[in-house]
């Protein structure tokens, strides 16, 4: 399984000279199968980028769409995806929530108010799976797990034939000061021996308690849920639009820190854009590719 980050930013888009190194894009993952099927995760603003890439690929199978919940940040890339305005393209999304499913059917996004073009109006064919349970995507089995964020919000676990498995847990509070959807324990299982997670890492210890009951997660959470979990690494994401470049290089360095103490075995990673992680079946971590800037 490939793992290519196009968008790492939560809540708003950050361009500007203080991330161009991380990136300023709002959240979008493509993972790519062991069969070449492809899925997004999430509809940031980094999908019109992903977009282009699957284009100037000539990808010509059915693409995978998986939106963990409605909030902008996680959907304003979609009247931007170039696949959308082909009649080759088949876009199958899995709402794996009856309001999801309904959001499939009226997505706000093309009422003709929010964005000229009608739903209708797209070339590209819909289909929507409305199998609320696991089912399999191409190579993959896809789980889902209800996460702590106000709204709701559905985190993803992919397995796949070679082995390999990820698990993609954003927007989530893993402490929230009120009512638990999922406890800690409970996510360490979903996750439990992943090659990856991707988490929500929004925050330090240091924006508590100002932000508590916000939907994101301390990254020493994180860290801790990924001990927990025996996942062999993790990846910080939905970074918060006032971290700049330095402030994630120290989010990095204090991750690394952290897990030489706790978890000598997990490696960490600061998801940036344009980063690449090939994943392996046999334990060892994720190999890295970093994007060639010009
Ligand atoms: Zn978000
Ligand atoms: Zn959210």
């Amino acid at each position: 399984m490939r793992v290519r980050f196009f968008g790492v930013r939560g809540s708003i888009p950050t361009p500007g000279p203080s991330t161009v190194r991380y990136g300023g894009n709002t959240v979008c993952v493509e993972i790519t199968l062991a069969d070449d099927t492809r899925i997004i995760l999430d509809a940031g603003t980094g999908l019109r980028e992903l977009g282009k890439q699957l284009q100037l690929e000539g990808y010509a199978k059915p693409i995978h769409m998986f939106i963990t919940h409605p909030h902008w940040d996680h959907i304003l890339g979609l009247p931007f995806f170039g696949p959308l305005y082909s009649k080759d393209t088949t876009i199958v999304m899995h709402p794996f929530t009856p309001a999801g499913a309904e959001r499939v059917r009226q997505p706000i996004m093309f009422d003709g108010t929010h964005f000229p073009i009608r739903f209708s109006d797209i070339p590209a064919t819909f289909k929507s799976i409305e199998d609320f349970e696991s089912h399999q995507v191409g190579s993959a089995l896809v789980r889902h797990v209800d996460l702590n964020h106000p709204g709701g919000c559905v985190g993803f676990r992919i397995d796949d034939e070679d082995g390999t498995s990820l698990c993609y847990l954003t927007d989530n509070e893993l402490n929230p000061p009120g009512p638990v959807t999922t406890t800690p324990a409970a996510l360490a299982r979903f996750a439990h021996g992943a090659s990856l997670g991707i988490h929500d890492a929004q925050y330090l210890s240091t924006d508590m308690p100002a932000k508590a009951g916000w939907g994101h997660s301390i990254v020493d959470d994180v860290l801790a849920l990924a001990r927990d979990a025996e996942v062999r690494a993790v990846a910080l994401h939905h970074h918060d639009p006032d971290r700049d470049d330095d402030a994630l290089d120290a989010v990095g360095t204090g991750a690394n820190g952290w897990a030489a103490v706790h978890a000598p075995a997990l490696a960490t990673y600061v998801a940036s854009e344009g980063l690449s992680l090939e994943l392996t079946e046999d334990g060892r971590p994720p190999a890295m590719k970093r994007p060639s800037r010009t």
